[in-house]
């Protein structure tokens, strides 16, 4: 049963894991972005990875978040039904992003829709977005949290192909979409790619997919190829660091699926930055955690 000290401590915890997101890119995506800057020969691009990384040392030396816009939060919530603060985390993590906007601080990123003024909290109507999956027979709860910035937003779209198209059309409409946005990013990007039958299932899994580590392959063989012949296309497009022009566009391309309607193909495609605040941490039913994301944090 969850009592008030019990909530305060999770939102506390919620509020620090946020602020460090903020501000330390995870382990896997510095690991790739030091890999990609020594692929690099062009003395521009060396130039920009080696600015990142200037960048990444400053925001940790000054306790600053490493990139101005720290997004809208989001976030993915695998939550046991026997969690003892099931009833009350979305409520909690509200609270956590207000607890952070002052406390890191973050930007006030939160505008109400029609009523055009910025709340100045980071919250707002449907901000943050929480996203639920219910674990039954569970006490655990596993949440992922993403900043997602304005330009990584820009390149996201869904849509149902025509019959067939097929995956050739799959193929078609990522590498158009990163022909034409890719650049506007801050590249190199994570791209996730959701396949399913309808608009909304094909986009929660591109976001879905944004979630998993960089190196991580979807577990279906053909899925698996296609990942990686999408990586070596967008590659080819040659965006480089902050699309300045380079070997490597992309730190990955993940793509989530579901069956389908024999007729149709749901598509969609949503991007990560460089910058790519992800953070991963797991909840024991008495509030003990683990954080799978960053090395080296204590809250
Ligand atoms: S795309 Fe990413 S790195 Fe670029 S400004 Fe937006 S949040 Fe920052």
């Amino acid at each position: 049963m969850a009592n008030s000290s019990s909530v305060e401590k999770m939102t506390d915890l919620m509020a620090k894991f946020i602020a460090h997101t903020a501000k330390k890119l995870p382990d896997d995506v510095i690991a790739k972005l030091e890999e990609l800057r020594s692929k690099e020969d062009s003395p521009m691009a060396k130039t920009i990875y080696d600015t990142m990384f200037r960048n990444q040392e400053l925001a940790v030396k000054l306790n600053r978040p490493s990139c101005q816009d720290t997004g809208v939060l989001q976030f993915w919530v695998k939550c046991g039904t026997r969690f003892p603060l099931i009833d009350d985390l979305e409520v909690l993590l509200k609270e956590a992003v207000i607890k952070a906007t002052f406390e890191a601080p973050l930007r006030h990123n939160s505008v109400e829709t029609f009523d055009e003024y910025n709340t100045g909290k980071n919250v707002g109507k449907g901000t943050p977005t929480v996203w639920w999956d219910i674990v039954p027979h569970s006490d655990k709860c596993e949440i992922y949290t993403y900043m997602a910035g304005g330009g990584c937003t820009l390149p996201g779209h869904a849509m149902v192909l025509m019959p067939g198209e097929g995956y050739e059309g799959v193929a078609k409409f990522v590498l158009d979409r990163m022909t034409s946005y890719g650049l506007n990013a801050c590249p190199p990007l994570l791209v996730g790619v959701g396949v399913a039958t309808s608009v909304e299932t094909a986009a929660l899994l591109s976001k879905k997919a944004l979630m998993r580590p960089i190196g991580s392959h979807n577990p279906n063989e053909r899925a698996a190829q296609m990942e990686k012949l999408l990586e070596d296309g967008i590659n080819a497009i040659g965006l480089g660091p902050q699309g300045m022009g380079g070997k490597y566009s992309v730190l990955g391309v993940n793509i989530e699926n579901t069956a389908r309607h024999p007729s149709a193909i749901g598509v969609a495609v949503n991007v990560g930055c460089w910058s790519h605040r992800r953070g991963h941490i797991i909840f024991d039913k008495d509030l003990n955690y683990e954080i799978t994301s960053h090395s080296e944090v204590t809250l």
